[in-house]
């Protein structure tokens, strides 16, 4: 795949750990929550490191006050695609706990594989805010070019985009659609198969994380 400014794909050993047992097909759907929480919160970490917003307080340590910058919690919205984003929420909810979450709602086109959107719901003011739109795989990437596009329609100027695992061609679909949004993945695979799933991926999220087949 080509380099694009606005892609940073983690490639770190501690998440790269994590991802080695969100793919192995014998992992349970409890584990599988869980490590897709954690491997959430750490790429939420490193994401947002540089454009969060803060703020100066004043402390009162056991010796003197001083003045420290806190996280502007409301800074953030969470921006899951559904259905599998929903399983990334809490991950990034452990940092921003204060974070309010809008839906969006797209379900793949079994024939052209492209996205359907059939629900939408936005918290008043996201259009000010960082929104962090998360989606666990990057495949394709209709639903994230479909779902950022409708953010933008809404006003929303700071978009980033989450995605645990991509696949070259949803990759690039999205950092040449929204070169104005970062696009962190943790790992890059290799391609998609005819049925738009990422080889070697990890199936289809939405079904490991929600036990439905
Ligand atoms: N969505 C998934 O859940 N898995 C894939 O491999 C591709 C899209």
């Amino acid at each position: 795949m080509k380099s694009y400014e606005n892609v940073v794909i983690f490639d770190h050993p501690l998440i790269n750990h994590k991802i080695a047992i969100l793919r192995d097909e014998k992992t349970c759907m409890k584990e599988f929550r869980e490590l897709v929480e954690e491997i959430t919160t750490l790429m939420t970490y490193e994401s947002l490191k540089y454009d969060v917003q803060t703020v100066e307080i004043e402390v009162k340590t056991p010796l003197e006050t001083c003045t420290q910058r806190v996280v502007k919690d409301d800074s953030v919205v969470i921006v899951p695609i559904l259905r599998a984003g929903l399983g990334m929420v809490n991950g990034v909810h452990v940092l921003f706990p204060l974070a309010k979450v809008g839906h969006i709602g797209m379900c793949r086109n079994e024939e052209t594989l492209e996205p359907d959107t059939y629900y939408c719901k936005l918290p008043n003011g996201i259009e000010n805010k960082l929104v962090l739109v998360i989606d666990p795989m990057l495949a394709t990437g209709g639903s994230a070019v479909d779902a950022i596009a409708l953010l933008k329609e809404k006003g929303c100027k700071n978009i980033k985009l989450m995605s645990i695992i991509g696949a070259p061609e949803g990759v690039s679909r999205v950092a040449e659609a929204h070169p104005d949004v970062k696009i962190y993945v943790s790992t890059l695979d290799r391609c998609l198969n005819d049925k738009g799933y990422i080889l070697p991926g990890l199936g289809d999220a939405g079904d490991r994380l929600f036990g439905t087949k």
